[in-house]
């Protein structure tokens, strides 16, 4: 009855952990991959306003011109200037559509690992092989990791820049030198930077900005506690971007478009309120854990991933759980098991409490 391909993923680890947590009374979640501030005040009274106009039917496929004018406008300030923008349903609609138009089988797609849960699933979703570049133990990657990684299949390189789970973000040194590297070998480069707006110790850098055979995927679920809206957008090459607007034409349609709206209006907001407020989650966390737990300083996105006492991710984060703390294991993101991811997108109290019961469990 059902496609193969249906059976070749596993329902995502996340979702387990988020079962078990349905058991628990009153959890101290630090499992959860969205802010916790509240929809800035702004884009709530914009969303009323477009749906008091009765802004309610299909946009065009590829996105509002507003909008796309205004990112457009974004990456100009950056230096950037973009062949095609497309506004997509979250970075995960723009995930599905390119995966979509650019990997089948007999493809390969390199994948420093850990990595965002999404792109091992689509990638083998799409018949293609993943070829995973292990960053362990500082989770940076350079030139010299993908060095002899590379074949005549190879066609891209997934780049997350804060990235998800390690809170790790590259400079702009080290995206030069991944740029060279794929430059020398002809290698599409898909940056997803929706973390950009949470890099705590240096600016965010762009690898697009010095390699143009960039898809930059990105969107407004980070960076305006949006999740749930709904609203992304691709920007890159005019032969991918197109075939994807095509794509979005027979599947998703279009992005909602009272997020649309609230898009415009978001980009109008300054980018770094909450800059401050995660950096002292990020110390909380790192500085309560550093001493029993082997563990890289994040200096972006809001996860932390220590290695479990141990070395088992698995059992650790099982362990944790039984004590009412939700983490999720690294196995979610790794062809490792031995690490943990938290989230420190929490109450401060809350992360105190989390830290506390984590040290006495190590
Ligand atoms: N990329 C990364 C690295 C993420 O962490 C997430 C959300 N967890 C996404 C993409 C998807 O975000 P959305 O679809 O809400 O834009």
């Amino acid at each position: 009855m059902l496609a193969k391909r249906a059976g070749q993923i596993d329902s995502s680890g996340i979702r387990k952990v988020f079962d078990l947590g349905q058991k628990l009374k009153n959890p101290i979640n630090l499992s959860i991959g969205q802010p916790d501030f509240d929809l800035p005040p702004e884009l709530k009274n914009e969303a009323k306003k477009w749906i008091d106009a009765g802004f309610s039917g299909y946009t065009v496929t590829q996105g509002t011109q507003e909008l796309r004018d205004k990112i457009r406008e974004k990456y100009r300030k950056q230096g950037i200037e973009f062949e095609e923008i497309m506004i997509t349903c979250g970075v995960s609609g723009g995930l599905v559509l390119a995966a979509m138009v650019l990997f089948e089988q007999g493809d390969e797609v390199l994948i420093p690992d850990p990595y965002f849960v999404m792109y091992k699933h689509l990638v083998t979703l799409m018949g293609a092989t993943p070829v995973y570049i292990d960053t362990y133990p500082h989770f940076r990657l350079n030139a010299e990791q993908l060095r002899g990684r590379v074949t005549s299949r190879t066609k891209a390189l997934m780049l997350n820049s804060p990235a998800n789970p390690t809170g790790i973000s590259l400079t702009e040194a080290e995206q030069k030198e991944i740029a060279d590297f794929a430059a020398r070998h002809d290698l599409l480069v898909i940056f997803d930077e929706i973390y950009e707006s949470f890099n705590y110790d240096h600016p965010h850098a762009n690898i697009a900005r010095f390699y143009p055979n960039t898809l930059i995927l990105h969107g407004f679920s980070k960076s305006h506690a949006m999740t749930g809206w709904r609203l992304g957008f691709a920007a890159g090459p005019r032969e991918i971007v197109n075939e994807m607007i095509k794509i979005q034409q027979y599947s998703f349609v279009c992005a909602p478009s009272i997020a649309q709206k609230m898009g415009v209006a978001a980009l109008d907001l300054p980018p770094t309120k909450y800059t401050a407020s995660y950096r002292r989650k990020r110390d909380i966390v790192y500085e309560g854990l550093k001493e029993r737990f082997n563990v890289v300083k994040p200096n972006g996105a809001f996860y932390i991933f220590p290695e479990a006492p141990g070395r088992d991710g698995d059992e650790f984060a099982k362990k944790a759980i039984e004590n009412n703390v939700l983490v999720i294991p690294g196995s979610v993101f790794s062809e490792k098991k031995t690490h943990f991811r938290i989230s420190f997108a929490a109450d401060d109290d809350v992360l105190r409490k989390g830290v506390e019961i984590l040290n006495s469990l190590a």
